[in-house]
Protein backbone atom coordinates (compact mmCIF):
# COMPACT_ATOMS: atom_id res chain seq x y z
CA UNK A 1 0.00 0.00 0.00
CA UNK A 2 1.21 3.28 -0.62
CA UNK A 3 0.47 6.66 1.19
CA UNK A 4 0.62 9.72 -0.54
CA UNK A 5 2.00 12.65 1.12
CA UNK A 6 2.67 15.27 -1.49
CA UNK A 7 1.65 15.84 -4.76
CA UNK A 8 2.99 19.54 -6.43
CA UNK A 9 3.90 20.93 -9.62
CA UNK A 10 7.21 22.35 -9.40
CA UNK A 11 9.32 24.52 -11.12
CA UNK A 12 13.12 22.46 -11.48
CA UNK A 13 15.91 24.70 -9.82
CA UNK A 14 18.84 22.03 -11.22
CA UNK A 15 18.35 19.25 -13.29
CA UNK A 16 16.35 15.82 -12.39
CA UNK A 17 15.60 12.60 -13.84
CA UNK A 18 12.08 11.92 -15.04
CA UNK A 19 11.10 8.51 -13.75
CA UNK A 20 8.85 7.87 -16.63
CA UNK A 21 11.33 8.49 -19.30
CA UNK A 22 14.68 8.05 -17.61
CA UNK A 23 15.07 11.74 -19.41
CA UNK A 24 16.27 14.91 -18.23
CA UNK A 25 14.18 17.07 -16.35
CA UNK A 26 15.80 20.54 -17.29
CA UNK A 27 16.14 24.28 -15.19
CA UNK A 28 13.48 25.97 -15.41
CA UNK A 29 10.72 23.01 -16.61
CA UNK A 30 7.82 22.16 -14.92
CA UNK A 31 7.64 19.17 -13.29
CA UNK A 32 5.25 16.92 -11.32
CA UNK A 33 6.71 16.00 -7.66
CA UNK A 34 5.07 12.97 -5.75
CA UNK A 35 6.25 12.04 -2.18
CA UNK A 36 4.72 9.17 -1.09
CA UNK A 37 5.80 6.04 1.52
CA UNK A 38 5.08 2.77 -0.37
CA UNK A 39 5.98 -1.03 1.07
CA UNK A 40 9.69 -0.33 0.69
CA UNK A 41 9.89 3.08 2.35
CA UNK A 42 9.57 7.03 1.32
CA UNK A 43 10.24 7.40 -2.33
CA UNK A 44 9.82 10.65 -4.25
CA UNK A 45 8.73 10.33 -8.38
CA UNK A 46 9.50 12.78 -10.73
CA UNK A 47 7.77 13.07 -14.23
CA UNK A 48 7.70 15.61 -17.17
CA UNK A 49 4.44 17.19 -17.91
CA UNK A 50 4.10 15.24 -20.97
CA UNK A 51 4.51 11.82 -19.27
CA UNK A 52 2.08 12.34 -16.95
CA UNK A 53 -0.14 13.13 -19.56
CA UNK A 54 0.44 10.07 -21.21
CA UNK A 55 0.15 8.38 -18.15
CA UNK A 56 -3.23 9.37 -17.20
CA UNK A 57 -4.30 9.17 -20.80
CA UNK A 58 -3.22 5.78 -20.86
CA UNK A 59 -4.74 5.04 -17.32
CA UNK A 60 -7.93 6.26 -18.98
CA UNK A 61 -8.06 4.24 -21.63
CA UNK A 62 -7.19 1.48 -19.90
CA UNK A 63 -10.35 1.66 -17.99
CA UNK A 64 -7.93 1.28 -15.05
CA UNK A 65 -9.12 1.83 -11.10
CA UNK A 66 -7.54 4.72 -9.87
CA UNK A 67 -5.76 2.80 -7.52
CA UNK A 68 -4.67 1.20 -10.10
CA UNK A 69 -1.23 1.69 -11.94
CA UNK A 70 -0.40 1.88 -15.57
CA UNK A 71 2.69 -0.52 -16.18
CA UNK A 72 6.01 1.16 -16.89
CA UNK A 73 6.91 -0.97 -19.61
CA UNK A 74 3.82 -0.07 -21.71
CA UNK A 75 4.25 3.65 -20.73
CA UNK A 76 8.10 3.69 -22.20
CA UNK A 77 7.57 1.83 -25.09
CA UNK A 78 4.58 4.66 -25.78
CA UNK A 79 7.29 7.57 -25.12
CA UNK A 80 9.43 5.47 -26.83
CA UNK A 81 6.96 5.49 -29.90
CA UNK A 82 6.41 9.68 -29.50
CA UNK A 83 10.04 10.46 -28.92
CA UNK A 84 11.63 8.09 -31.59
CA UNK A 85 14.06 6.60 -28.70
CA UNK A 86 13.89 4.31 -26.50
CA UNK A 87 14.49 4.91 -23.05
CA UNK A 88 16.43 2.65 -20.71
CA UNK A 89 14.19 1.24 -17.89
CA UNK A 90 14.60 2.47 -14.28
CA UNK A 91 16.85 1.30 -11.77
CA UNK A 92 13.64 0.01 -9.74
CA UNK A 93 10.36 -0.34 -10.43
CA UNK A 94 8.73 1.68 -8.21
CA UNK A 95 4.31 1.15 -7.51
CA UNK A 96 2.46 4.92 -8.72
CA UNK A 97 -0.24 4.97 -6.60
CA UNK A 98 -3.38 7.68 -7.38
ZN1 LIG B 1 9.61 12.11 -18.97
Amino acid sequence: MTTLLADDWIVARKKHRCDACCGTIGAGDVYRRQRAIGDDGPYTYKCHRLCDALYWKMHRESGLWDDDAVDDGELRRELALIFGVLTAPASDDRERSR
